[in-house]
């Protein structure tokens, strides 16, 4: 039996994909063996690159003026990459500090640039994301740099940033494919597959192909967008399998009816949540309403043993990995596209039972 999985990442795929991938996986559309096993640059494995892409760049309407890269190492490895490639012109960079990975982002930038936290919501332990403008940023940055959502505090920008004519780069790990977003408001999108997208290994890199000719010459060239870009992202040998399920994603949430559709099932499965948290005298979730992230949702019951004993329960109960991530405790509910309705009605009728038993 397959449970309702809520970890934060790596996290549910859809069911359809994984079984898709099951039925090719020993031998991929007849041509004898597997995705894990054919060379990257064979004809199969080119088409599965490049169907990639081309999907990807439909979902999200990415226009031909920036690159779409599939690369190793994860979004950690991505807070070094973004300064090596982007920053060498000032060697400057502003930072949001919405969270934990805000910080390692900003911290990663601070090892190859004046990086300098422009404004942190850490004040208030991140409930809330702070308003930022053209004016917060210092003059002559390369860019300013924001965490989307925050995965392990459940906070969201509730719209894009107006930073006027500031480069803004967003780590979108958490959202992408998730909502819309207007790809051309960022001169850097990216993300690691493991949550919204595939498993963990791909990570997505969007990022404007004008800013990408002149990396820190310390930039190792695996690390190069532009390297990257001039190959398809097979520089080296990419993560291919990884890849290819990503791509099966991308082509599910297309037959779907693209991210509008997904972004509306997403918003119902979340306001389902808050609405039943915010209603209930036993839970309650401490993020400020308009910046509540529709992907995590961290919750607590009124004491730390009763959220050990509801972790516990739900697991037993099908609904697992609901533990809340250490700086936080408590719960965290981690409701990606893959997580059906049926998962969120699961777990609010676990809640409604957990609390008429121990209230
Ligand atoms: C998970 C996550 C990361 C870290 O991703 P890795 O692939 O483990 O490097 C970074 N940023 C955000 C927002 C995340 O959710």
């Amino acid at each position: 039996m397959r449970v309702y999985n809520f970890s934060a990442g790596p996290s549910m795929l859809p069911l359809p994909v994984l079984e898709k991938v099951q039925k090719q996986l020993i031998n991929y559309e007849g041509c004898g063996m597997s995705v894990m096993e054919m060379s990257h640059r064979g004809k199969q494995y080119m088409e599965i690159n490049a169907a990639a892409e081309e999907r990807l760049r439909k979902l999200m309407n990415i226009p031909d003026s920036y690159a779409v890269l599939f690369l190793q190492g994860g979004a950690s490895l991505q807070f070094a990459a973004i300064p090596l490639n982007l920053a060498a012109t000032h060697k400057k960079t502003d930072y949001i500090i919405t969270g934990n990975f805000a910080k390692k982002a900003f911290q990663e930038a601070a090892l190859y640039t004046d990086a300098f936290a422009a404004a942190s919501s850490a004040d208030k332990n991140f409930t809330y994301i702070p308003q930022i403008d053209a004016k917060t940023f210092r003059k002559d940055i390369d860019y300013a740099h924001i965490c989307y959502n925050n995965t392990i505090f459940g906070t969201r920008y509730d719209k894009t940033p107006n930073v006027g004519k500031v480069a803004l780069v967003a780590d979108v790990s958490s959202c992408i494919l998730s909502q819309n977003f207007n790809v051309t408001d960022f001169a850097c999108l990216y993300a690691g597959a493991q949550k919204n997208v595939g498993p963990a290994g791909t990570t997505i890199v969007i990022v404007r192909r004008d800013l990408i000719n002149n990396p820190m010459s310390i930039c190792p060239n695996v690390m190069r967008y532009k390297t990257q870009d001039e190959n398809d992202s097979l520089y080296n040998t990419p993560p291919c399998f990884t890849t290819y399920v990503a791509s099966e994603v991308f082509a599910y949430v297309e037959s779907l009816g693209g991210i509008s559709a997904v972004e509306k099932i997403n918003v119902r499965k979340a306001s389902k949540l808050y609405d039943f948290i915010d209603n209930s005298a036993f839970y309650a979730n401490n993020v400020e309403k308009p910046y509540r992230s529709i992907m995590n949702v961290p919750f607590v019951t009124p004491s730390k043993e009763l959220d050990e004993k509801f972790v516990k329960e739900a697991a037993a109960n099908g609904l697992v990995s609901l533990k809340g991530h250490r700086l936080v405790g408590g719960m965290r509910a981690s409701i990606y596209n893959a997580m059906p309705e049926e998962g969120v009605d699961a777990l609010i009728a676990f809640m409604k039972k957990f609390e008429s038993d121990n209230a």
